[in-house]
């Protein structure tokens, strides 16, 4: 039997129409700003939607756009008037920086509260010690959609292809919190196929099209294709989506899988960092 699909776009649509009602009865609005420097295509898409989304739940949402020759001193000014600013709740540069910016200082210098993509070190660190604050978007999105599965992850076999600081590492520290049993593959791995084939959850985050086939998935399993990859001008995940679904028991599409639920899940962060301002004011 093929595979089911996890329609990421309609769990989106979801909790973005829930937060537009929780934000609707809010007298202060919460308030995220989109920092993009330069003209990279595929990063102007990605801030549009997140500014797009923002806008529909009714939220305070601020863009900078910078041009490309921006200095670092420049760009740690802008986020430190960010840092600064009770207005703004979330701060999100987007990723990649040209390559006389030090991304590293530019992300350690967003306050932790408001690092609504949570990959700050207080945050990443806080994942770890099991006392997440921010989680970042786009491992709460992989998390999110396994359990609308209903499949219980306790005690599952759940492999992540892929080992960067902001969707693999963190993907498989939210699963290991759920009492999986995780394994973390990466380009040295030798053998994909043999670590894959045992997954109960596969979750791909790679960046290489049609990496994982058909042979290489276990019958039943779950499987989360994080991977964005453009081929021919046409989107495509890391999963080789039609073989893969023929064996699968449950699939996400890319596009319409982890893309629209990391927005969603980047729109929940900035409510939560909105709380934990209040908080703070205590
Ligand atoms: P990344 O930083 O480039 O990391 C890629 C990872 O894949 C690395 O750990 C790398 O291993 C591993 N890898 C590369 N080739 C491999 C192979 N042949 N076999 C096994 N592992 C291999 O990428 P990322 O930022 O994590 O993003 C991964 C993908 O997710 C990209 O396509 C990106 O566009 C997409 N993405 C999607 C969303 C969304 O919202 N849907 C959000 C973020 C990212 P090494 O560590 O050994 O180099």
């Amino acid at each position: 039997m093929p595979a089911k699909i996890i329609d990421g776009k309609k769990i989106a649509e979801k909790i973005l129409n829930s937060l537009k009602s929780k934000i609707k009865g809010m007298k202060e609005k919460p308030g995220l700003a989109l920092v993009l420097v330069g003209n990279n295509p595929a990063s102007e898409i990605y801030v549009g939607s997140k500014e797009k989304a923002f806008k529909e739940v009714e939220g305070y949402c601020e863009r900078h756009n910078l041009d490309e020759s921006i200095s670092e001193m420049e760009l740690l000014n802008l986020v430190n008037q960010l840092n600064n600013n009770p207005r703004i709740h979330g701060i999100l540069v987007q990723l990649p920086l040209p390559k006389h910016i030090d991304e590293h200082l530019i992300m350690n210098s967003i306050s932790p509260h408001k690092d609504v993509d949570g990959f700050t070190p207080m945050n990443l660190g806080n994942l770890v010690s099991e006392n997440t604050i921010l989680a970042p978007a786009t491992a709460k999105a992989v998390l999110h959609l396994i359990e609308s599965t209903g499949i219980k992850i306790e005690g599952k076999n759940v492999v992540v292809v892929g080992r960067s600081s902001i969707v693999g590492k963190p993907a498989a520290m939210m699963l290991l919190e759920k009492n999986a049993t995780v394994t973390i593959c990466h380009s040295r791995t030798k053998n994909l196929a043999e670590h894959t084939k045992k997954a109960d959850i596969l979750v791909a985050a790679v960046g290489k099209p049609n990496l994982i086939t058909k042979e290489m998935v276990k019958e039943g399993a779950v499987v989360i294709d994080v991977g964005i990859n453009r081929v021919n001008g046409k989107i495509v995940g890391d999963v080789d989506f039609n073989s893969v679904k023929e064996v699968a028991g449950f699939i996400t599409p890319v596009p319409g899988g982890v893309g629209p639920m990391t927005i969603a899940m980047l729109m929940e962060n900035t409510l939560k960092a909105m709380e934990l301002a209040e908080k703070m004011k205590v």
